[in-house]
C-alpha cells in the first residue's frame, strides 16, 4: 500500500547504493543525471538501456506511434562527447523521453493520432521540442493521444489502444496516455503532453506518474496542434516532483511565437522544492468530492488530506460553487474552438485529401473520412454552439460562467494557497469501459476542467492504490503563475511517502 507515511527519503538513491542490479530505466531523470557526471554510466549506454526496456513491454503496452531511435542515439552521443571532453553537463542532458504526438517535430511525422495528419511531418519544431533538443535531451519518438487530444483514455486514437502498464486491461487515461503509460512503464524517462481539460493530470493519475497542468501561457504553446487554444496548455510527465520542476525550468518562458504565453519572469523551479508545508493554508472544496467518486479514490485523497495536516499545513474547508457548471461549461467552449481550429483541415491546407468530383464534394469526402467519431461530434457541438440562433444560448453563456468559475477560484485564493482535490472521481477503468457512453466519459472531467477554464496550475501525484493495484492521483491546484507552491507542496508529500512510478511489468515494484 502506498498510503500511509514511510520513511523512504531518497529510496531510488538507496536503492542504487544497496547494489541491486541497475536498471536504467526505472529512474527519476535528476538521480540519472547524477550517474552520468560521476561517469557511472554514460548517455548512450542510458538511451540504449531504455530502448532495449522498449523491445520488452511496448508490444504489450503500446504507448509509441513513431521512434526515433536513431535520434535519440546521435543526441546521446553528442553528450558523450561533452561529459569526456570534461565539460558541465545540465540535468536533462543525456535523458531520453517522449513527446506526445500533437507536438510538431521538424522532420519527425506529428500525426495527432489522426488519419488525416498521417503523414504529416511538420516543417519546424514546437518551442519546447526546440528547447529541449537545445538542452540535449534525446527523443526517442512520438507517444500516442485521442485524436487531437479529446478524449480521456486514449481510446480515440486512430491508430491503436495504449494499455496501463499497472494493469493491461486497463486504459491509461487520456489524451496523453502515451505519455504517461511510458513513464510508467520505463520506455521513456520524462515525458511531454498536453492538458486542455485533464490531460496530463488524469492519465498521470491513472499511471502512477507525476503530471504538471502549468499555468495557462506559462508555457508556449507554439506548435501545439490545436484543440481548444483558450485551454491548451504543454506540460511534463515524470517519475517523481523533482523531475517535473527540472522540465518546467527548460520549458517554461515567454514566447514572442505565442502571443498569449506570460511575460513574466520564470523562477528556478527547483528551488520550490524544499519538503515544508508548516504553515500552508490547504484549501479543501467539497464539491470536489462529487456523487459517483470511487471509495478507494475518496479514502485515498482524504488520507493523504490528513498527512498534510500532520506535516503541519492547516486546512480550510471551502466551497467553489460554480463548479458544477464547469463539465457543460467546458464541453461548450472546447468544442467551440476545436471547431474552429479544426477547420484548416480541409484537404487542401494541412494533412490527407479524399478525392471528390469537385472542391465542396472533396472536402467533405477528406473530413467525413478521416476524421473519428469524437472529433466529428466535438466538430457538430461547437458549430450548434456557434451557430447564430444559438450563439448567445450556449457560446456565450458558457463564456459568462467560465468568468463566474474564474472568480470562484479567485475569491478562494484569498483565503489558501493551495487547494486539495482528487484528479480523476476514479482510477483507471477497463479498456471499452465507456466508449459508447460519450457522456459518461465526459463527466469523468469533473475534478480537472475547472482549472483549464480558470487558467490555473495544477499537479498530481500519486497518493495511494486501489485494492486491485491500480494508481491513484492527489491534485493540488495553485494560484495563476504559482507552480512553486504546488511543487513544494507535492514534493513534501512524495518525500514522506514510498512509492515507485515503475509499474510492474515484469520490472521492478515497490
Ligand atoms: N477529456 C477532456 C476532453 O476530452 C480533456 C482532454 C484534454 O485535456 N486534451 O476534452
Amino acid at each position: 500500500k502506498r498510503t500511509g507515511i514511510l520513511r523512504c527519503r531518497g529510496c531510488w538513491k538507496n536503492r542504487e547504493r544497496g547494489g541491486t542490479s541497475v536498471k536504467l530505466y526505472d529512474k527519476p531523470a535528476h538521480i540519472l543525471h547524477d550517474m552520468l557526471r560521476e561517469k557511472k554510466i554514460s548517455a548512450v549506454e542510458l538511451t540504449k538501456a531504455v530502448l532495449a526496456r522498449m523491445e520488452q513491454v511496448e508490444p504489450k503496452v503500446a504507448a509509441y506511434l513513431t521512434l526515433t531511435p536513431e535520434i535519440a542515439l546521435e543526441q546521446a552521443q553528442a553528450v558523450d562527447k561533452k561529459i569526456a571532453a570534461g565539460e558541465e553537463i545540465a540535468v536533462f542532458e543525456g535523458i531520453p523521453g517522449a513527446l506526445k504526438d500533437s507536438i510538431c517535430t521538424q522532420g519527425v511525422k506529428t500525426t495527432c493520432a489522426s488519419k488525416i495528419l498521417e503523414d504529416f511531418v511538420p516543417p519546424y519544431d514546437a518551442t519546447v521540442v526546440g528547447k529541449l533538443r537545445a538542452a540535449g535531451t534525446p527523443l526517442l519518438g512520438k507517444v500516442n493521444l485521442d485524436e487531437f487530444a479529446m478524449g480521456g483514455s486514449t481510446e480515440n486514437s486512430a491508430y491503436q489502444t495504449t494499455h496501463n502498464p499497472w494493469n493491461l486491461d486497463c486504459v491509461p487515461g487520456g489524451s496523453s496516455g502515451g505519455s504517461a503509460a511510458a513513464v510508467a512503464a520505463g520506455t521513456a524517462i520524462w515525458a511531454l503532453g498536453s492538458d486542455t481539460g485533464g490531460s496530463i493530470r488524469q492519465p498521470a493519475a491513472f499511471c502512477g506518474v507525476v503530471g504538471l497542468k502549468p499555468t495557462y501561457g506559462r508555457v508556449s504553446r507554439y506548435g501545439l496542434v490545436a484543440y481548444a487554444s483558450s485551454l491548451d496548455q504543454i506540460g511534463p510527465l515524470t517519475r517523481d516532483v523533482t523531475d517535473a520542476a527540472h522540465i518546467m525550468n527548460i520549458i517554461a518562458g515567454n514566447d514572442p511565437m505565442d502571443s498569449t504565453s506570460s511575460p513574466s519572469e520564470v523562477p528556478d523551479y527547483t528551488q520550490a522544492l524544499t519538503p515544508d508545508v508548516k504553515g500552508m493554508k490547504i484549501g479543501l472544496p467539497k464539491e470536489f468530492f462529487v456523487d459517483g467518486m470511487e471509495a478507494e479514490v475518496e479514502a485515498a485523497v482524504r488520507k493523504a488530506i490528513d498527512d498534510f495536516t500532520a506535516m503541519g499545513a492547516e486546512v480550510v474547508e471551502l466551497s467553489l460553487p460554480h463548479t458544477k457548471y464547469a463539465i457543460s461549461t467546458y464541453y461548450l467552449i472546447a468544442p467551440a474552438e476545436a471547431a474552429t481550429n479544426l477547420e484548416r483541415y480541409d484537404g487542401v491546407s494541412y494533412g490527407e485529401r479524399i478525392d471528390g468530383e469537385d472542391l465542396v464534394q472533396m472536402m467533405t469526402n477528406t473530413r467525413t473520412e478521416l476524421f473519428g467519431e469524437e472529433v466529428k461530434r466535438r466538430i457538430l457541438i461547437g458549430n450548434y454552439a456557434l451557430s447564430a440562433g444559438y450563439y448567445d444560448a450556449y457560446y456565450l453563456k458558457a463564456l459568462k460562467v467560465r468568468t463566474l468559475i474564474q472568480q470562484d477560484y479567485t475569491d478562494a485564493f484569498q483565503k489558501v494557497d493551495v487547494i486539495l482535490a482528487p484528479t480523476a472521481p476514479t482510477a483507471a477503468y477497463k479498456i471499452g469501459a465507456m466508449v459508447s457512453d460519450p457522456l459518461k466519459m465526459y463527466l469523468q472531467d469533473i475534478c480537472t476542467v475547472p482549472l483549464n477554464l480558470a487558467g490555473l496550475p495544477g499537479i498530481s501525484v500519486p497518493c495511494g492504490e486501489t485494492d486491485t493495484g491500480l494508481p491513484i492521483g492527489l491534485q493540488i491546484i495553485g494560484k495563476p503563475l504559482d507552480e512553486a507552491t504546488i511543487l513544494r507542496a507535492a514534493y513534501t508529500y512524495e518525500q514522506a511517502h514510498e512509492y515507485t512510478k515503475l509499474a510492474p511489468l515484469g520490472g521492478v515494484k515497490g
